[in-house]
């Protein structure tokens, strides 16, 4: 059997992607991921999605909309895409178990925020840590202090971003030097409510599920001392890796991964279409990625018709 469209991915991008091409029949089938559902799972209350007056939670949103996709037939595999064959037409697209053929691809995959990597941070991660400022900013409104990780462009953005609502940002950074932009440096340290540590790395975050988080405990490289920063939040802004590995060579990525698209949600194959993270390195929103699963579908869409048609 070969299917009309296979989307890969189920977070917001894929499962409204999903919504669309299966409300006008286009039976889609859904490679969700061996976890489905996308970095909305890694998150508490989602207060800035339009339609939820009082905030959903994010597992909930996803939920919400995984039952809309399969409302109107969406069929849905909890697997991971290993590898895609875009050169001959229908397009392959394997996982480890089996081969789908199908005319039209839509990828969703997003990305994952990088993590420092030590056990606190996932205990707290959605309470208290966050990997998204934009998201997560105003909820430590009146806060005395946030640490913000990074060193880069997002790190600066992220600081002076969430001056807005706390009395001080300190940076925690690994090195003497940001590599972020000077405009952004120039701006991050002239900001009087962002203070910098050089030179460290946070080795542990603070707090129990009681208290929610207190500080970093944190290490000086250069003279190996250690020393505790209180803060009421951490914010990581060290970068973002996005799931593409499976198409390096088959589509163009450019030098972090990252799916170039035109049009948003065009590649250069007709056919095989873009939605959400996985090709957003800007706005990185629930919405944004509904949006341009929405828009993928509608060209999906266009190219399912164009191409039936032509072939009657
Ligand atoms: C902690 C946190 C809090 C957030 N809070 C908010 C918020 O309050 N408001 C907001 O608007 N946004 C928020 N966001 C951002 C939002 O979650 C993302 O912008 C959005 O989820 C991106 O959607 P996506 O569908 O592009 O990708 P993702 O949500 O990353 O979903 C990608 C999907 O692809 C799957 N996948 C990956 N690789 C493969 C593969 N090889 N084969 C098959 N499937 C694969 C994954 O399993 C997953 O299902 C938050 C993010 C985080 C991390």
């Amino acid at each position: 059997m070969v299917e009309n469209v296979i989307i890969i991915g189920s977070g917001p991008a894929g499962l409204a992607a999903a919504i669309y091409t299966a409300r006008e029949g286009f039976n889609p089938l859904m490679l969700c991921g061996a976890i489905a559902g996308g970095q909305l799972l890694l998150t508490t209350a989602v207060e800035n999605m339009p339609g939820f007056p009082d905030g959903v939670q994010g597992p909930e949103l996803i939920d919400r909309m995984t039952k809309q996709a399969q409302k109107f037939g969406t069929r849905m595999e909890n697997v991971d895409v290993v590898d895609v064959d875009f050169k001959s037409k229908p397009f392959k697209v394997k996982t480890a178990e089996k081969t789908y053929e199908t005319y039209a691809v839509i990828i969703a995959t997003g990305a994952n925020a990088k993590t420092l990597g030590i056990p606190s941070e996932m205990e707290h991660m959605g309470r208290g840590v966050s990997t998204c400022a934009t998201c997560d900013g105003a909820f430590f409104k009146g806060k005395d202090n946030v640490v913000v990780v990074g060193g880069g462009d997002t790190a600066m953005e992220d600081s002076n971003f969430l001056t807005r609502f706390v009395k001080q940002v300190t940076i925690v950074h690994r090195r003497d030097a940001f590599r972020a932009s000077k405009i952004m440096q120039d701006r991050t340290l002239s900001n009087p409510k962002i203070k910098v540590v050089w030179n460290s790395s946070v080795e542990e975050i603070l707090g129990t599920d009681a208290t929610g988080v207190t500080g970093v405990r944190i290490k000086n490289l250069v003279t190996n001392e250690v020393s505790t920063i209180p803060a009421q939040g951490v914010f990581l802004a060290i970068g973002y890796t996005p799931n593409t590995k499976f198409l390096t060579g088959k589509l163009q990525l450019d030098g972090q991964g990252y799916l170039i698209t035109k049009e948003e949600v065009l590649t250069d194959i007709p056919g095989v279409f873009v939605a959400g993270d996985v090709s957003d390195k800007f706005y990185r929103q629930a919405g944004t990625a509904a949006g341009s699963g929405i828009k993928a579908a509608l060209h999906a869409r266009e190219y399912l018709q164009s191409t039936q048609s032509s072939q009657k």
